[in-house]
């Protein structure tokens, strides 16, 4: 799938699915779980251990600190896996964001307010949900077999059931 593909379906189900969060009345968690959502299909998706792809452009200027993330992954290997994948992409990101919060909180202090921590808690299960609908429309399963050639694919009791 390309690009452009997996970032029509995910905002097609960001839009659909936090739409109808906001009109059952809670626009905010909606809110939260749109900005996680357009997070992990904008800016960090599985994708990014590809040298071209979308997300990487959306970066802008700041696209260089994708390289060695890119450099280090193999094309669909542990990037398009569906826990380690997406919290190693936000452990790589904290390498470069730590730096600058921790020389920014020297000279201001810095607190989140809780209603910021829920916000942060709900954007993080959007992000999540961003990468497994990545991974879906990719082919791949949670809980399918490896094949030698590092593509999951269904195992041979799995594949005769169905
Ligand atoms: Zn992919």
């Amino acid at each position: 799938m390309h690009g452009y593909q997996h970032t029509a379906v995910n905002m097609t189900c960001t839009a659909l699915g936090c739409g109808a969060l906001a009109l059952f009345g809670y626009p905010q968690s909606a809110t939260a779980l749109a900005a996680g959502l357009a997070f992990g299909t904008l800016l960090v998706t599985p994708d990014l251990d590809l040298h071209l792809n979308d997300a990487r452009r959306n970066w802008g200027p700041l696209r260089f600190i994708w390289v060695p993330y890119a450099a280090l992954s193999k094309h669909r290997g542990m990037s398009h896996t569906f826990l380690a994948g997406p919290t190693i992409r936000l452990l790589y990101l904290a390498l470069w964001v730590a730096p600058i919060v921790w020389l920014v909180s020297r000279f201001q202090p810095l607190t989140l307010p809780e209603t910021s921590w829920r916000f942060l808690a709900l954007a993080g299960i959007g992000y999540f949900f961003a990468q497994w609908l990545h991974l879906l429309c990719d082919g791949i399963y949670p809980d399918l077999p490896r094949s030698p050639s590092g593509n999951r694919r269904p195992s041979k009791a799995r594949a005769r059931r169905s």
